[in-house]
């Protein structure tokens, strides 16, 4: 293999935070969010959390080992009236490997709890497994979605080098649904010409397992995961750039804005995934009981821009 965007061992790192649930958005939607780490050990090659954080972003994780005790006094000191949905993680995967080390996401989790906070988690891992109990007992409240981009072991390797393959995954959401868990996946991004074609078996998978909620969308380019993606497209064999270039009119150098594939090519694949979501008799987005605010126009710069996985 060339080049890669990531070295071979991550290193794990505690630190203290001083602040853990921060307000998020992301797409035209807006929220609350806590990371109980910083860094991300799955190493997917379309990251949209990167540039947000550091350029060890893969390789040095840290874990905020107060977090939960920062959480329990922000959410004991809350005055801002009834607190929306949490999203858990928008910029690293709570169950990435170093939670076995930690623990961190399940502390924050039973904090949520505590203080009655619906919450809504984004994972690409099974590591979620040893919290089933914890979440099912919390159902009503809650909703696990996980992130799921391919059924190909030979493009999950390069790709995401660091996560679980989609067949243990749909083990793990299975024995969620099991015990009355809502379950989203969302099949996200779908990468034009590399996972594009997957989306009607995810769509069966995720039917097979129970999941109630599947949505989607399609890679977005910035310039460091243009150059990621271009390492991936190398260490995959395919010569697929000058495409790339017509899908996204791509005009090198990328700057540091989103680059969105073309509108006709947007629109063909969320018609695929509509229709296939609709014809295995899903739903397309957010549950309603976890619904996501669309912006509040009058928000003002205290606002980070924050990517979610
Ligand atoms: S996309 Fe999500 S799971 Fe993948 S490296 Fe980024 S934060 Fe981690």
């Amino acid at each position: 293999m060339g080049e890669l965007w990531y070295s071979s061992a991550p290193t794990l790192e505690p630190k203290t935070a001083k602040s853990v649930i921060h307000p998020f958005v992301v797409r035209g939607y807006n929220g609350l969010t806590i990371n109980p780490y910083q860094g991300c050990q799955h190493r997917c090659a379309y990251c949209y959390a990167t540039y947000e954080w550091s350029p060890e972003f893969y390789d040095r994780i840290y874990a905020k080992s107060n977090a939960d005790r920062i959480l329990e006094k922000e959410l004991a000191a809350w005055k801002r009236g009834e607190i929306e949905p949490v999203m858990v993680c928008s910029a690293t995967d709570p169950y990435q490997p170093a939670e076995i080390r930690y623990g961190l996401t399940r502390k924050c989790i039973l904090v949520l709890q505590k203080y009655g906070v619906p919450y809504y988690v984004f994972t690409k891992s099974s590591i979620i497994d040893r919290d089933l109990q914890l979440h099912g007992n919390y159902r009503h409240n809650c909703f696990i979605v996980w992130s799921i981009t391919t059924c190909s072991e030979k493009t999950r390797r390069v790709i995401e080098p660091g996560t679980a393959p989609a067949s243990k995954i749909f083990q793990t959401i299975k024995k969620f649904s099991d015990v009355g868990v809502c379950c989203g996946v969302n099949i996200d991004p779908i990468i034009p010409l590399i996972t594009e074609s997957e989306i009607p078996d995810i769509v069966n998978c995720c039917r097979q397992a129970g999941v109630s909620n599947v949505f989607g969308s399609v890679l977005r380019l910035r310039t460091d995961i243009w150059d990621r993606m271009k390492m991936a497209f190398s260490a995959l064999g395919l010569d697929v750039e000058e495409q790339y270039r017509k899908i996204y009119s791509i005009k090198e150098p990328l700057d540091a804005k989103y680059v969105s594939a073309s509108k006709d090519y947007q629109e063909k694949i969320a018609s695929e995934l509509k229709s296939a979501i609709q014809q295995a008799d899903m739903e397309f987005g957010f549950p309603k009981h976890i619904s996501t605010k669309e912006i509040d126009k009058s928000v003002n710069g205290q606002i980070s821009l924050l990517s979610y996985v």
